[in-house]
């Protein structure tokens, strides 16, 4: 008894209501611009969330961890992120747990993972 009109009231809710009053341009102008409900905010919130865990910390957190310029006379290992040295006048940072890198080279790990390279410490649980 519906018919073809059946099929088409899934694709538009608003088949039936006001149809005739509303030209095709406000039609599709009310799609795009609905309301951004509390539903949508929490999916943009868990999606936020779930890159974060991923992409680990953030530049704030990993300037709190120190970092220092290496002097003369240091006896700091070789960095295992790059593998090179650690030489005068080089940026290096220091984690919790005493395992040291080129700044430059622990910060864009640590963005990645939160984790020491080394021994696996979350340097920021301290
Ligand atoms: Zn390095
Ligand atoms: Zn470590």
């Amino acid at each position: 008894m519906f018919g073809e009109d059946a099929s088409e009231m899934r694709v538009l809710p608003y088949w039936g209501r006001n149809l005739g009053n509303i030209s095709q341009d406000h039609l599709r102008l009310s799609l795009i611009n609905r309301d951004f409900t509390s539903n949508d905010y929490e999916a943009l919130l868990s999606l936020d969330e779930a890159a974060g865990r991923s992409r680990g910390a953030n530049q704030d957190r990993i300037d709190r961890l120190p970092c220092y310029t290496v002097a003369e006379g240091s006896k700091a290992p070789p960095c295992t992120v790059c593998l090179d040295p650690l030489n005068v006048s080089d940026q290096a940072r220091i984690l919790p747990c005493l395992h040291q890198f080129h700044k430059d080279c622990i910060d864009r790990w640590l963005r990645d993972n939160s984790t020491c390279p080394v021994c696996k410490m979350d340097p920021f649980s301290v």
